[in-house]
């Protein structure tokens, strides 16, 4: 078997079930993939040891019939996860060298599943970007081109994982977001993604950005493999105090494109003027093609959209100023101990060295909006546009079941396009960030090419805990685009 690679998640593991091939086989033409891959930089850690590991478990339990859900799966891990003895940096300095002596609730359901470790996978530092530049470890290569020839950008935070799966470097992977970093580089790449319900997925051992927003979601090439590794993924962890106290729906047996009885809202203010045309005609085509699948489709307003970006970037800022006074040279990672240097010397040294850029930006921004004087003004005020944006969800779906935007404003950009400019960063999220700020699983599958021969992402945003109406949205879409297309390998 020479494409093992090109195999989804469900081929690998009904292949493995039946003795088609072994999962030990598959580890191994996986393992090779993400050595010949290392230009596009997506793993920081490589661990085949792991991936075989877990296949020769797989292998070994066949015959018995004592399969797991994801048995013979090799997977990527977004390093963001803790590993137990397997470094964890959230792509940071100052995590550099730790070794969590746990695992993170997420990957330890995915490894009680069966699946198996390939590498932890790059991303933006401590998940705070859209395009994986703010890396300590350097940026991922998007593994797609345009005529430019320009190294394009995967996307942000989770932007190892897309380009990873899009390159075939894994199968699929975890991702996080907290205002689009599962969504905005699956749309980037050609691969599909969901962010569950907040508090879906258990966020003990995810090293914190903004915990009221944090959520583990998967990414993959197809929508059933998204089902398929949600399913192991979520569950109610009493580790997390937000976590959701709510049965996991069997998510891959309920699949089905048939929306007869849904209807589609079209939210009117995610047509500003200005949007690029191209992605406007591909929502239009995602329109037609839900209709095509028995769907109604309705207009909706959700008036507040304006305030989300915001709004976001003060409450993300601020819970993350909050989350990283952690890091302080004297518990994980990295210390800086200048000579004759007292502690308060460390601390500064340590985190000035420690952390990039955007990190500390956010980190001021957090502070700022959360001093005294200022508290009011700024933190107070966008918790309660947030609630307005919840309510404006709400309002929604009294006409609607689910609704359907793009998943970003624009194709990949090239690579240092937008660094100089954090505004123009930020703007990436406009799309993803208001269902982050109530909470609500939205989900990006691909639904074209633009004439540069970049994929393009649609974007299905449901009610609280409606998951399965998401997938099953987003299945029809996938249906009716027929996506096929991948990128040339020139890595
Ligand atoms: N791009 C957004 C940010 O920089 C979202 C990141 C994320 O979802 N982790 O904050």
């Amino acid at each position: 078997m020479s494409d093992l690679t090109n195999l989804t998640v469900a081929e690998i593991r009904d292949g493995v079930a039946a003795g088609t091939f072994s999962a030990r086989e598959v580890a191994t033409a996986f393992n090779a993939e993400v050595e010949v891959g290392r230009k596009l930089n997506a793993y920081i850690v490589e661990t085949p040891e792991k991936a075989l590991e877990a296949a020769d478990v797989a292998d070994a339990v066949r015959k018995s019939g004592d399969l797991k859900p994801l048995s013979g799966v090799p997977l990527g891990m977004k390093d963001l996860f803790c590993t137990e003895g397997v470094q964890s940096t959230a792509a940071s300095h100052i995590l550099e060298g730790f070794t969590p002596t746990y695992e993170s609730t997420v990957s330890a359901r995915l490894w009680d599943a069966g699946a198996g470790m390939l590498g932890k996978l790059n991303l933006d530092q401590f998940a705070m970007g859209s395009s994986n530049e703010t890396s300590y470890f350097g940026n991922v290569v998007s593994p797609w081109r345009d005529a430019s020839g320009k190294d394009l950008a995967p996307g942000g935070s989770s932007g190892g994982s897309s380009a990873a799966i899009s390159a075939r470097l894994c199968p699929a992977a975890t991702g996080t977001d907290t205002g689009g970093s599962i969504r905005q580089p699956a749309a980037f790449t050609g691969i599909s993604g969901i962010k569950p319900t907040y508090g879906r997925c258990s966020r003990w051992g995810i090293v914190a950005f903004a915990s009221s927003l944090d959520q583990a979601g998967s990414m993959a090439r197809t929508v059933k493999d998204n089902a398929i590794l949600l399913e192991a993924m979520a569950g109610f962890d009493p580790k997390d105090a937000t976590s959701l106290d709510a049965p996991v729906p069997q998510w891959e047996a309920g699949l089905s494109s048939d929306l007869k009885g849904k209807t589609v809202g079209i939210p009117k203010e995610y047509r500003p003027d200005g949007l690029n045309p191209e992605i406007e005609a591909l929502w239009d085509k995602g329109i037609a093609w839900l209709k095509d699948a028995g769907a109604e489709v309705v207009e909706v307003s959700l008036p507040h959209t304006q305030y989300a970006l915001p709004t976001y970037y003060i409450i993300a800022p601020a819970e993350a100023s909050s989350n990283l006074a952690r890091y302080d040279g004297v518990r994980y990672g990295l210390r800086d101990l200048p000579d004759g240097a007292g502690l308060q010397d460390m601390y500064a040294a340590t985190r000035a060295a420690g952390f990039g850029d955007e990190v500390k930006r956010r980190i001021m921004i957090g502070t700022y909006v959360l001093s005294a004087g200022f508290y009011d003004a700024y933190y107070t005020q966008a918790c309660k546009v947030r609630a307005l944006i919840a309510r404006d969800f709400e309002a929604a779906w009294e006409k609607c079941d689910l609704l359907l935007t793009p998943t970003a404003p624009s194709a990949a950009f090239a690579l240092g396009e937008k660094q100089a400019d954090p505004l123009a960063m930020y703007l990436n999220d406009v799309f993803t960030v208001p269902a982050s700020l109530a909470g609500l699983p939205a989900m990006s599958v691909p639904g074209g090419l633009d004439s540069a021969g970049l994929p393009l992402g649609l974007q299905i945003i449901g009610k609280a805990l409606d998951e399965q109406g998401v997938l099953n949205a987003s299945l029809a879409l996938e249906e009716r685009a027929g996506f096929t297309a991948r990128p040339e390998k020139w890595w």
